[in-house]
């Protein structure tokens, strides 16, 4: 059975003329890996600050786990990194997380579990100074895990790491997510959300691009690559087919996208009524690199 743990509706924030936050829905369900991607500025934080009552929203609405508790109720099954960690220098990596414990009510032998999940138990009696920053990274994970959360918020995760960092962080968020902790992350890298989401929410300038499956993004939007005896005669065919969205040539072959899912076999056989016999047809998903660049820059 699906459980709702957030739901967002019509979510609106405004920074005086900048509307950071532009009518945002979104639905989280128990289990899933959830991104939102978007270049800087497009409002990722902003929306995560809301659901976490560090920011106030304009308008709309979100509710936490169906509605059943209070917002402040709701966050203690919550956890969250929304800025650089920070610990104490001087203290070890276990003296911190039992301090947390102790602030929190949570027993002590949460500690080395969760050292163990983000692979520092090797270095839990090493100083929090001496720790590099993915290292860091990895502890405050460590540290919003602690109270065994429904679900783990990460902003933007692995910025500023380098690439075994960025390694480890994906690796760690997904055996958490194999444990069956749902988690909601910011990402402006979209390989990062291809990698270890299964759900994706694209904003730009505050608004919804897409909203939906990691796969369905991929699989949704394709174009047809065609040749004929005359490209000239074809795109002038394909530009008053009502499905058509955009033609155009490129390096001798013509470019078709359509504004819905069409079958090869249908183009082919509307192209041989209209008298046009092609020698080249080929259906070309998108990566989806070139989706979020062509969402992204419309
Ligand atoms: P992202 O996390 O996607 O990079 P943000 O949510 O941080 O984007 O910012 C969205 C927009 O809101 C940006 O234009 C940013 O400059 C603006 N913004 C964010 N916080 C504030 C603030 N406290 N005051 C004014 N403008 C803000
Ligand atoms: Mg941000």
């Amino acid at each position: 059975m699906e459980s709702s743990i957030l739901s967002i509706k019509n979510l609106h924030k405004r920074y005086g003329k900048i509307h950071a936050v532009n009518n945002v829905s979104l639905e989280i369900q128990k289990g899933n890996v959830y991104g939102i991607l978007g270049p800087n500025g497009s409002g990722k934080s902003t929306t995560l600050g809301i659901v976490l009552n560090v920011v106030n929203k304009t308008s709309g609405e979100y509710n936490w786990f169906g509605g059943s508790m209070e917002t402040h109720e709701a966050l203690k099954k919550v956890g969250a990194i929304i800025e650089r960690p920070n610990f104490y220098p001087y203290m070890t990596a276990r003296e911190n997380l039992e301090l947390v414990c102790k602030i929190k009510n949570i027993d002590y032998s949460k500690v080395n579990e969760k050292l163990d999940v983000v692979g520092l138990i090797d270095r839990k009696d090493s100083k929090f100074k001496t720790f590099s920053l993915g290292m860091k990274q990895r502890l405050a994970i460590a540290s919003a895990l602690l109270n065994d959360p429904e679900i783990l918020i990460l902003d933007e995760p692995t910025n500023g790491l380098d690439p075994q960092g960025i390694h480890q962080i994906r690796d760690i968020i997904r055996l958490i997510a194999s444990q069956g902790t749902t988690i909601l992350l910011a990402s402006h890298l979209l390989d990062e959300v291809e990698k270890v989401c299964s759900h994706v929410l694209v904003l730009r300038f505050g608004q919804v691009l897409y909203c939906g499956t990691v796969d369905g993004m991929t699989n949704q939007n394709g174009f047809f690559e065609l040749q004929a005896e005359s490209n000239a005669q074809l795109m002038l065919i394909l530009k008053n087919h009502p499905e058509v969205d955009q033609v155009f040539e490129r390096e001798g072959k013509v470019i078709a996208h359509f504004r819905n899912k069409f079958d090869a076999w249908l183009l082919n056989r509307y192209l041989a009524e209209k008298g046009i016999y092609l020698n080249h047809l080929v259906f070309k998903k998108m990566s989806l690199e070139e989706q979020f660049l062509e969402l992204t820059n419309k």
